[in-house]
């Protein structure tokens, strides 16, 4: 009947079924694992359709995007802030957000902090790392980490919940599950630390080609787009 919900739904079977398998492969439950559908540049209604199949967790990488469907949506939902985030434009975004995946810098904390105290706000947040050096991608480089999670995490708005990475593309996920082992790898690290603040709750890791193997190296959040929408246009 509604054509477009029929293969929204196949989408989304093919997906959990295959979160069914990598999650028992790590020893979890399919239900330990959080799907953000990616929304970029999907139309209203058919995020509404994948609302309606039960995928309340919606991702955006750009701001005003994010600002635009957070008011035409009307549905229950929760929007996640996956991408670049210019310190600039955080003011559009920290009233609306339940989490934010890419924080990489100081300047942005503080940013988020100031306007988080301004809305009376705990912001949640997921530090992103660069853990291929490839020098296109933001995220903070390891070395860095624990001294930009430290001076983070004395900031009275916002909770550190976790760490978030992006893989290089390849067409052989295999190849990058080095990738998504150092990540965990790092999790686990900071975690031992007991720092105030912080909590390594959330492992952000895998996309439409790769979440499988993230998922079995540890991921609890695959943000998930093209796989579910089909390709971008
Ligand atoms: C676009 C995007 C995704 C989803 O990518 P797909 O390959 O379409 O699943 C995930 N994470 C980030 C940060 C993105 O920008």
């Amino acid at each position: 009947m509604n054509s477009e919900l029929d293969y929204l739904r196949e989408n989304l079977k093919c997906i959990m079924n295959k979160i069914e398998k990598a999650a028992t492969k790590s020893g979890r439950k399919p239900d330990d694992i959080t799907i953000v559908a990616v929304t970029k540049t999907i139309e209203p209604d058919k995020i509404m359709a994948i609302i309606d199949l039960g995928l309340i967790e919606l991702g955006e990488n750009r701001v005003q995007e994010l600002a635009k469907k957070y008011d035409i949506i009307n549905r229950k939902c929760n929007w996640h802030h996956i991408g670049n985030l210019q310190t600039n434009k955080v003011k559009y975004i920290v009233d609306k957000v339940k989490l934010i995946h890419s924080v990489d810098r100081i300047e942005l904390a503080q940013e988020i902090q100031k306007k988080a105290e301004k809305y009376g706000r705990i912001i949640d947040i997921l530090i992103q790392v660069n853990v291929s050096l490839e020098e296109t991608k933001s995220g903070v480089f390891e070395e860095n980490l624990i001294e930009l999670i430290n001076k983070i995490s004395v900031f009275e708005n916002i909770k550190i919940k976790g760490l978030m990475t992006l893989a290089p593309y390849d067409e052989n996920p295999e190849k990058v599950r080095d990738v998504f082992r150092k990540l965990r790898n790092l999790s686990i690290d900071i975690e031992q630390k007991n720092l105030d603040n912080v909590s390594m709750e959330f492992l952000s890791m895998g996309m439409s080609n790769d979440y499988e193997v993230a998922i079995e190296e540890g991921a609890n959040i695959v943000r998930i787009g093209t796989a579910l929408f089909g390709r971008r246009s």
